[in-house]
């Protein structure tokens, strides 16, 4: 492709593009290439990528048996609807089903929203066939994201992004997220987590049982701050789930494909949730797909004789051949480079590294799992003041000046968005992973 020169490019850009989000930086960054953990803009500088795209090119940038994979599938098969079947879904619904580690069917779509759209439908439908028709909400958590549609951005738990779109799908209550950093003075993030927890229970015996579908929720929060819950949580969630007759749906959209160096977020758990919905890193993003996957007995419900007992849910992209084509090819890699090892080691060596700089008098905490890391900016140790926008931004600046990209999140409603995120490729160098501590630290020394 002709390379245009970077000011017709931005002209073109303003004139034509509308970007996701508002940026904290408005001169858009064109972004020409990109091989292992770097991208190069159309100026031919180059940046480590810090957050793997948007926390997703798992097994990270110019893996030619992606193109490969994809360009063979085009010419033998480019397209035909999961209305009928072709071999790669066939086989990556196989695949899936051994990463899973449980008896799963799989679902197709496109993106982490379509994802989980078909997994509210399918809970609320399966609850009605076994005769329980009043159960149709969903509990979330406040700070999660589950994405952009009317009954995804329902299940989301960040105010902002809802205002000015409301109203939204109906059903959905919240509560509080297991934060281990914030938390009332008489609790430790132990007792916290557990009392986040138990929150689920009184809201679902409050709300009567009956009316329950589910509970959604990333094993741990990403696009809120990167909120790791103590390790009992999870499991906790899954045991009030059974005892009020509610489906557990892990939303792995991030968590998921080694991200928090397992397969899944919820094997860090020890809990085998009733449906899991993955999307980014199932292609590590070279393509679209993403996938609903519930466990066989949910399944069973949908195989009666009455009219309306299937499931009456369809998209024309959904499963693309040469999507799950790269989807295999993709998770290949993973298996054969050990990728999901690698993210827990070198996040278990990259934590240790920055964990250092909680020395720094406005560094408030340093958290990660595998390669998934909040590092949350204070002005105040004691009292968790978070540190203002125009700081934050300004170590994200320094780190981009030096060649590193990295993304910030935090609880915007409540006026912080305080939270330095990392979440870069898997096989991220050695050499690699020692610039980008080296560049965050220098950058936080800034402050
Ligand atoms: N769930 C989670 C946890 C996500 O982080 C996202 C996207 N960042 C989504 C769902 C929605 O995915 P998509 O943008 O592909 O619709």
């Amino acid at each position: 492709m002709q390379i245009e020169q970077k000011d017709q490019l931005q002209q073109k850009d303003e004139q034509y593009i509308w970007h996701s989000m508002k940026r904290y930086n408005p001169s858009t960054m064109v972004v020409k290439s990109a091989d292992g953990s770097w991208i190069v803009d159309n100026e031919g500088k180059k940046y480590l990528d810090g957050m793997a795209g948007l926390w997703s090119v798992n097994v990270g940038y110019g893996r030619k048996e992606l193109a490969e994979a994809a360009y063979a599938q085009l010419k033998e098969l480019p397209y035909y609807p999961l209305t009928q079947s072709h071999q790669p879904a066939i086989e990556l619904g196989e695949k899936l089903n051994q990463w899973l580690g449980g008896d799963y069917v799989i679902f197709f779509s496109n993106s982490g929203s379509e994802a989980n759209e078909a997994a509210f439908k399918i809970a609320r439908q399966y609850h009605q066939q076994k005769g329980e028709q009043g159960r149709y909400k969903f509990i979330a958590r406040y700070r999660g994201y589950h994405g952009n549609s009317m009954g995804a951005l329902a299940a989301t738990g960040q105010a902002q992004r809802k205002y000015k779109y409301e109203p939204l799908g109906q059903g959905f209550i919240h509560v509080a997220p297991p934060d281990s950093y914030r938390f009332p003075d008489y609790h430790n993030a132990e007792s916290y987590s557990e009392h986040c927890a138990s929150e689920i229970d009184r809201v679902m015996t409050w709300e009567l049982s009956e009316t329950i579908a589910g509970v959604i929720m990333e094993p741990i929060i990403t696009g809120g701050g990167v909120l790791i819950p103590h390790d009992s949580y999870m499991k906790k969630v899954k045991n009030i789930c059974e005892k009020h007759g509610a489906l557990l749906i892990s939303d792995e959209v991030i968590n998921g494909f080694g991200r928090t160096g397992k397969a899944f977020g919820f094997m860090n758990y020890g809990v085998q949730p009733d449906i899991v919905t993955m999307a980014k890193g199932i292609t590590s993003s070279y393509l679209p797909l993403s996938a609903t996957a519930v466990k066989r007995e949910i399944y069973e419900s949908f195989k009666g004789e009455g009219e309306y007992d299937h499931f009456r849910h369809v998209n024309t992209f959904g499963g693309n051949p040469a999507c799950c084509a790269v989807a295999l090819k993709n998770l290949e890699i993973m298996e054969k480079e050990n990728l999901i090892e690698r993210s827990r080691e070198k996040g278990e060596d990259l934590l240790k590294a920055l964990i250092d700089l909680e020395a720094h008098p406005l560094v408030g905490n340093v958290r990660g799992k595998g390669l998934l890391f909040g590092i949350e900016l204070v002005q105040d140790k004691k009292t968790k003041e978070p540190l203002p926008a125009d700081q934050v931004n300004a170590v994200i600046g320094a780190c981009k000046a030096k060649g590193l990209l990295i993304g910030k999140n935090g609880d915007t409603v409540s006026g912080f968005n305080n939270v330095l995120t990392l979440a870069p490729p898997l096989n991220i160098t050695d050499e690699d992973g020692a610039f980008l501590v080296k560049t965050l630290k220098e950058a936080i020394y800034t402050l």
